[in-house]
């Protein structure tokens, strides 16, 4: 059976009108790899949560807006960005909840900020006013989303090199904050040239956790080792489940 793959939303107003979204290249990356991929609504109570959770067998934390501060006991900054209580509220929710059931997670842009905070990590609130001589990570307006930004280099004996087959390479960049202290439980599996984190992965010899601050799903088309983040995400699945 295809894992069914929770993706929690991102709040879209448009005029009176509130729709939970997610960005279809998810979606589409997951189909591609073997994944069933279903939404998951904000603002729903916690035992309608729990249901849901209860039938996932992976979450994918997709890319968003700034998780917000207060969720790692700071104040916000000036330079922090947009902020979507309602979805830090559901993503911190199922992936508490995740990272206590071993449930295979796979986190992407803010998907790696907001998995690093719910297990106790802290974040750069901007990267270009508290990080000296770091390179451009922000999208810069009219360029693909999958204009290489930087290089990354990557721990061989990582999820992410496995996954990858390789230990260097170029990747799109679109973010303005980024990882500043990592959360326990988790080891740091790639750097940009600045120093920047660009991937984690939970140390837990049987839990599948590997967050990039990159946007492998935009890359699928033009690299086919961007798919293999998905495959690996979609075996950790299948193999939790046969261990169960
Ligand atoms: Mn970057």
């Amino acid at each position: 059976m295809k894992p069914l793959i929770g993706i929690p939303t991102r709040t879209q107003v448009d005029g009176d009108l509130t729709h939970y979204s997610a960005l279809a290249t998810y979606t589409r990356a997951l189909d591609l790899a073997g994944g069933a991929p279903v939404l998951i609504p904000l603002n729903l109570n916690e035992d309608t949560l729990g249901a849901i959770f209860a039938r996932l067998d992976g979450l994918l934390l997709q890319g968003g807006v700034d998780v917000h501060p207060r969720e790692y006991g700071e104040e916000v900054a000036p330079y922090c960005g947009e902020i979507d209580p309602a979805r830090d509220a559901t993503e911190l929710r199922l992936t508490r909840w995740a990272l206590q059931q071993h449930l295979p997670i796979l986190a992407i842009c803010r998907g790696i900020q907001l998995l690093n905070v719910a297990a106790g990590g802290s974040l750069y609130q901007d990267i270009a006013t508290q990080v000296p001589n770091a390179l451009p990570h922000p999208h810069v307006q009219g360029n693909p989303y999958a204009f290489r930004a930087h290089a990354i280099s990557i721990e061989p004996d990582s999820h992410l090199a496995r996954a990858l087959g390789t230990t260097h390479l170029e990747v799109n960049s679109l973010h303005h904050q980024a990882i500043k202290h990592l959360a326990p439980g988790f080891r740091i599996t790639a750097r940009a040239p600045d120093g920047i984190i660009e991937g984690i992965e939970a140390n837990h010899a049987h839990h599948f956790a590997l967050a990039v601050q990159f946007h492998p799903e935009w890359m699928i088309d033009d690299d086919p080792r961007m798919l293999g983040i998905f495959h690996a995400f979609v075996r950790a699945m299948h193999h939790r489940n046969e261990e169960r």
